[in-house]
Order: structure tokens, then sequence, then C-alpha cells
């Protein structure tokens, strides 16, 4: 299966490395150099895999995490600039997506328009919620300051990746003592699931129906999910549309870090297989989730093609 795209594939810059340090010790040996690399290990990486572009995006939670809205600013143009020297060099090869910083909703409106029509990039990845002012706020996107933000990113007509990231420390009281329950074990797809069903559940996607989300993960659980939520919000709330059909109106889900047969195909009942993209979330190495998609002939691999050759999801 030759010619794939990725859709999750992150870059570090020597600022945000650190924040990887969740992944452990050991694999930090491997992990930390190709966070940083783009033009050896990566490209080789690439090749033995098939894939012919890689959508790079910045790791997390990265800018989301620094409440300082100067700093948070400040490296976050640091950041994308680093992503557009490195695509310039292989431009047949990279693609880039923004990093924003959502901590001030204006400056993030004129970031994303400067990546996309003076850096050339294809839309954004923010790592879920922001910090803002003080390390223990959370600020989600929902909320009315974003509304003008959001307008922007529908103008632009590109795409805007929701990535994971863990709750504060305390945060949540059910995750107290239980450490292991963090990150890709569990927390990011909760929190990340929470953040996109507020998405919704606001009137956003009402008020900008051309707005287009992506989650990873297949969907961060929500297909599974996703009758009995409907079940139970639509004898609470009045909308035009049920959560599903949100879904599968704005929102593109990819196959990053989730591999098993029965949660695909779950996936697929759930959005349709032509607003499935592919994504790895780590090194290329579970072909046979690759030779799945590869059977479903098109519609998914198609959508990918037009986001990284020609600039918008649809
Ligand atoms: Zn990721």
């Amino acid at each position: 299966m030759q010619g794939k795209i990725t859709l999750e594939d992150h870059f570090a810059t020597k600022t945000t490395l650190g924040d990887s340090h969740i992944f452990g010790a050991h694999v930090w040996s491997e992990l930390g150099p190709r966070l940083l690399d783009f033009q050896d290990q990566r490209l080789r990486f690439m090749d033995a895999a098939g894939i012919e572009i890689m959508i790079a995006s910045l790791n997390a939670p990265a800018i989301q995490a620094i409440p300082d809205i100067k700093r948070a600013t400040e490296v976050t143009r640091e950041a994308n600039d680093v992503l557009a020297r490195e695509i310039a060099k292989r431009p047949d090869r990279f693609v880039g997506v923004a990093a924003l910083a959502m901590q001030d909703p204006d400056n993030a409106a004129a970031e994303l328009e400067r990546c996309v029509k003076d850096l050339g990039f294809r839309g954004a990845l923010v790592n879920g919620f922001s910090q803002v002012g003080s390390p223990d706020t959370t600020v989600y996107y929902d909320l009315p300051q974003y509304r003008t933000f959001w307008r922007v990113v529908e103008r632009l007509d590109v795409p805007f990746y929701l990535h994971p990231r863990n709750p504060l420390p305390g945060s949540v009281r059910g995750y107290e003592g239980h450490d292991w329950l963090l990150g890709p074990n569990w927390a990011f797809h909760a929190e990340t699931a929470v953040h996109a069903l507020r998405l919704i559940g606001s009137g956003l996607f009402d008020e900008l129906p051309r707005l287009q989300i992506i989650l990873g993960h297949l969907g961060e659980a929500l297909p599974f999910l996703l009758p009995r939520i409907d079940r139970y919000v639509s004898r609470q709330m009045k909308a035009p549309r049920t959560f599903a059909e949100t879904l599968r109106r704005n929102f593109y889900f990819t196959t990053s870090g989730a591999f098993p047969h029965s949660a695909l195909q779950c996936t697929i009942e759930a959005i349709g297989i032509e607003r499935l993209m592919f994504a790895v979330d780590r090194k290329p190495q579970r072909t046979a989730v690759m030779a799945y998609l590869s059977r479903q002939r098109g519609r998914a691999g198609t959508e990918a093609r037009s986001l990284a050759l020609d600039g918008a999801a649809p």
C-alpha cells in the first residue's frame, strides 16, 4: 500500500520537547530524537511504510499548557516557523498544520491566517483546553470568546484537529491515586470526547455549518457511545439535529493509535467511511489497519488526499 498520507504525526522543537516525557523513560532515547528530526529517520520510516506524505503537527500539550499568553504566542510562532522551514526542504513529503495559542483567541485567528496564507499550512492542530493566565485554569473552546475565532476557521475553509491532552492534576477526582488512568490509557480519550461534546452542545455547528473538526483515535470512543448519548440528550435539549448528524456533517475521525478491526468497523458505521482518515500517531507499524483501509477502496484515502493536497476539507 504505497502513497499513504498520515494525519497525526508529531514533531517537537527544543522548547516543547520536554512535554513528551510523559511517554516514559523507557522510550525516550528513541522518541526524543525522533520528535526533533524531519529529514533523516522520519523520512526513512515513511519510505519503509509506504507513506508518501506526512501531515506534521506539534507535540502535546505544548502551547496549550503555557499559561503566560505572551510566551504561548512566542512559542507558537517559533514552532510554526520551524515546521515551515522543514516543509520547505521537502514539500513533496511534508504538509503542515498550525499550532495555535488559543489563550488569545484573536491572536490564534491571526496566526492561523498567517499559517494558511503565508506558510501554506492546511489547518490547525490544538491540544485540548488551554491554561490561560494561571496554571490551574481550563478554558474550553465552546465558550463565547471563541466564536470569532471559529468564524475565521470556517472562512479559511481549513480543518481543526482537536488533539488530546491530560486533564490538570486533581481536576478529575476519579483519577486520584491512579496515575495509570492518564494519557493514552484512558484520560486522553475521555477529555477530548467531552470537549467535542461541549462544542456540539454549545450550538457552534448550527451557527457555523461549514466548520470541520478532526478527532483522532477513531473519534475518541464517541462512535460506540453515540446512540446512547443521542437518546438521552434529545430529552434534555432541543437542537435542530442530533449529535450523530452533527458528527457526520462537521467531523472527521482518524485511525491514529487505534487499531482493532471491531472498533474501526463501529467507527465506519457511525460516521461513514468518507469521513474517516488514515493516521498512525506513532511510528508506522500496524499493517493490518492499513490493509483494511486499502480494502475500503477510495473514499477515506480520497478525503485525506484532498486535505493534504488541496488544502481544505470539503
Ligand atoms: Zn497524537
